[in-house]
Order: structure tokens, then sequence, then C-alpha cells
């Protein structure tokens, strides 16, 4: 089974993604964390993504596919891909390498509701446990209720790189939206639902798929 989570920043694909991951017992490929990683580690490849990723502008195509293809080639029947494609030209370049069947979930929400959900997203260093300040603050300012670490805002959540991701997003990425319209296989979930049920609904939209 493949899932493609597509959707503005903020909407929430990768903690949709990893519960789907774990619920449906399928990898997950998430790009922006793959990026971060090799940020990190100050790979050849996070050298080059850091600068476009701290404006909150997109990775280059070339440089995406490559990443991902061969993971994508090597879990041939099942995985969720969080974070990608981004562009219609990733789009177009992903049918050629996915050989199976996919269906694609669009994850929407306003652009206010995104700001304030970045923009207040305050992540755990040590357990990548996701705060929101007003509605899930930690106990301790700047500290993880689950393991103690610490606390920190990812540079691209700054409320002027958000309003570039948005623009972004409009601009490059809602097009695949009518793409996958188009082919009959795009599944919306309001992203501001609770989390339990966008996960039901996107394994309801499973099985209907299935019965099809
Ligand atoms: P994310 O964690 O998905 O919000 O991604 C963080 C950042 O990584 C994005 O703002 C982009 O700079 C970069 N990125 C992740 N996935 C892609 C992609 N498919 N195409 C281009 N850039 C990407």
């Amino acid at each position: 089974m493949i899932i493609i989570l597509f959707g503005p920043p903020g909407a929430g694909k990768g903690t949709v993604g990893t519960l789907l991951s774990k619920d449906l017992n399928i990898p997950l490929i998430s790009t922006g964390d793959i990026l971060r990683e090799n940020v990190k580690k100050g790979t050849e490849l996070g050298r080059r993504a850091e600068s476009f990723m701290k404006s909150g502008a997109l990775v280059p195509d070339k440089i995406i596919i490559r990443m991902i293809k061969e993971e994508i080639l090597r879990l041939e029947g099942g995985f969720i891909l969080d974070g990608v494609p981004r562009t219609i030209n990733q789009t177009k370049i992903l049918d050629t390498v996915v050989n199976n069947p996919y269906q694609v979930v669009y994850l929407d929400a306003e652009d206010d509701f995104l700001i304030n959900r970045l923009s207040n997203r305050r992540i755990c260093r040590d357990c990548g446990r996701i705060y929101h300040l007003i509605n899930i603050p930690p106990k301790k300012e700047g500290v993880c209720d689950r393991c103690g670490g610490s606390l920190y805002q990812r540079d691209d959540d700054k409320e002027e790189v958000i309003r570039n991701r948005l623009t972004l997003f409009h601009l490059k990425t809602r097009p695949i939206f009518d793409y996958y319209q188009k082919k009959n296989i795009l599944k919306t979930v309001d992203a501001s639902l609770p989390l339990p049920e966008i996960i039901n609904l996107i394994k309801k939209n499973k099985s209907d798929s299935h019965k099809r």
C-alpha cells in the first residue's frame, strides 16, 4: 500500500504520517526529516540543502528525487510519503518511479490556522515530542515533559519564514491538488480535526478504495 500525504506546512503531515506508519506497519519516508538529519550530520547533501531550508525555500527537485529514489524502489510495495511531492515536476517524476497504485491524502487548513500552529511549535531536542505553546504547553517552560530534554524552535518556524513557506506552497505545491484530483485518487481531510479522527478517515478511505 502506498499513501502520499500532501498539504501545506503545518497541516500535520509528519505527525499523521508517523501514526499511520505505526498503525499500518508500513515505513514512512519524510523528506523533511531526511534533510534535517543530513544537515545535523553535516553531510554533503545537508550542506547543499541547508540554506534553502533555513529561508523556507524548496530544495531543488533533482536533489530531492535523487535522495528518495532508491528507497522508493527498494520499498516498492508499501510506504507513506510525507513532504514529497512539492512541485508538479516532482509529481511527474514520482509517477515514473512509483510503479504500484497509490492514494493521495490532502490535509487541508487555512493559512491563519497554520501560522498559529507553526509559530507556537516547539520540539524536544532529545525525543522529538512536539508541543504547542498555547494548546499543548510543556509543564515547565522549555523542558520536555516526557524526557526532560530541551525544547527548540525550528529555524523555519519563525513567522517570516512561515509566510515564505506558505507563499511557496500556494505557488508551487497547491497545483498538485488538481493533478491528483484529475486522476481521481485524492481524498481531502480537514487538518484541524482531532488526530484520531484524521487517522480514521484516512484508514476508511483505504478500505473504501479496496472495495472500488
Ligand atoms: P518539512 O519538514 O516537510 O516541512 O520540510 C522542511 C524543509 O525541507 C522544506 O521547507 C524544504 O526546504 C525542504 N523540503 C522537504 N521536502 C522537500 C521537497 N519535496 N522538495 C523541496 N524541498 C523540500
